[in-house]
């Protein structure tokens, strides 16, 4: 018997999707469909990177986890699905934990829809999908807002009337689930670290800091919405709500124009009118592409000051995201302008990808890890069904 936890990141067009045993770190298959309701594909993977067959209807994101499952049980016929644990962005202030979800904690999710309309309807989607799909097998929410909600108030509210900040109007902080899991990480590889003051970069298409003491959060460079804080692949960050004001009244701009230019033109993309990515920014060579990572690692610089300062300080930074894993270009910038933090990059480690990068006699340690949120799902979804945490 092949028992399996499935985890599931439901996006607007697109479902990601790992099958994990019991125990491990390893899964035993991952996969991704991709324009969902258009002409969707569906790729899965076993662990050797062998493509599983599993073409299919994929018109909806019902279809989709069907068409995944029965890829699976094509590869597996004799698997069993214990628990589904799905990644929901907003969690509200409520959830400080994955929650298992039945009928009324959906509604409860749904209602925070308005904080996060472009995420959370399609991650209820996908959970509502599953549950119709297969009625029996626990579902469970891991939130990306979940890991934040150690912030003190300071961290927590806007200068704004007391009433916004009582309705929901709150710094919710993003890429709980990244920075839950590299908490953990240190904790059993570095202790010593991790009960220190550390500022954590997730840089990725999507990009935020997190400033964590003791395993927990203080502080983050997201707030309201996953568009505050850094430059990313094609979100603004941070941004003057003057410009917003601009855009509306002296442009005539309206919520889904202004959206669209926030969430999808913007970053990466907008200033260098090339790309969202930063790996064809890097050897694209045009002035633009070059601004663009100027800004990019200037507002990096800017909020590693800035995290560190909410903690009192900084004993280690580590990178974590596809650019914070893979960029040696951009860590090594990044940092170059913060040694008066006792921060100091070894370029030989940093060019080797290294897991520390920082020199022998640097003040703060500097780390590369690989982030792994599909693990952070797998674990709580095993431990919903009662499975033991693997000691790994
Ligand atoms: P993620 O959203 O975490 O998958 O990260 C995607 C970002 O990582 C994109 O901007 C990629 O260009 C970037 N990235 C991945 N590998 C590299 C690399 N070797 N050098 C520079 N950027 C990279």
């Amino acid at each position: 018997m092949t028992r399996a936890v499935l985890t599931l990141n439901a996006g607007s067009s697109s479902l990601k999707v790992a099958l994990y045993p019991e125990a491990g770190t390893e899964p035993l298959a991952s996969g991704m469909a991709d324009r969902i309701g258009a002409e969707g594909v569906l790729t899965l993977k076993d662990a050797s990177g062998a493509a599983i067959g599993a073409a299919g209807d994929i018109g909806s994101h019902a279809a989709a986890i069907t068409a995944v499952i029965e890829g699976f049980r094509a590869h597996w016929p004799d698997l069993e699905l214990l628990a589904i644990g799905h990644r929901v962005v907003h969690g509200g202030v409520a959830h400080t934990a994955p929650v298992s979800v039945d009928a009324e904690t959906l509604e409860d999710l749904a209602r925070l829809s308005p904080f996060a309309p472009l995420h959370q309807p399609h991650n209820l989607a996908g959970i509502r999908a599953a549950m119709a799909a297969f009625p029996g097998v626990p579902q469970v929410a891991c939130f990306d807002t979940a890991f934040h909600r150690s912030h003190p108030w300071v961290n927590d509210t806007f200068a704004l009337p007391r009433a916004l900040y009582d309705e929901g109007v709150r710094r919710y902080g993003f890429h709980g689930l990244s920075y839950d899991y590299i908490a953990g990480e240190l904790a059993r590889s570095a202790p010593h670290l991790a009960t220190g003051r550390v500022v954590v970069a997730h840089l990725g298409n999507g990009a935020s800091m997190c400033a964590i003491q003791d395993g927990r959060s203080v502080a983050s460079t997201m707030g309201f919405s996953a568009l505050d804080g850094l430059p990313m692949g094609t979100r603004s960050g941070q941004l003057d709500p003057g410009v917003v004001l601009y855009l509306m009244d002296q442009k005539g701009m309206g919520a889904g124009e202004i959206s669209d230019l926030l969430y999808k033109q913007s970053g990466l993309l907008g200033l260098s009118g090339l790309s969202n990515d930063m790996r064809t920014l890097e050897g694209a060579g045009t002035p633009e592409a070059a601004e663009a990572i100027d800004y990019f690692v200037f507002r990096c610089q800017r909020e590693v000051g800035a995290m560190a300062a909410a903690l009192g300080g900084i004993d280690a930074l580590v990178f974590c995201g596809g650019i914070g894993e893979n960029s040696r270009l951009i860590r090594a910038r990044i940092c170059e302008r913060l040694g008066w933090m006792g921060i100091e990059v070894d370029h030989a480690a940093n060019a080797a990808n290294a897991r520390v990068i920082s020199s022998d006699l640097a003040r703060t340690t500097v780390l590369v890890m690989p982030t792994n949120e599909e693990l952070v799902i797998a674990r709580a979804a095993r431990a919903a069904v009662g499975l033991m945490e693997d000691a790994a």
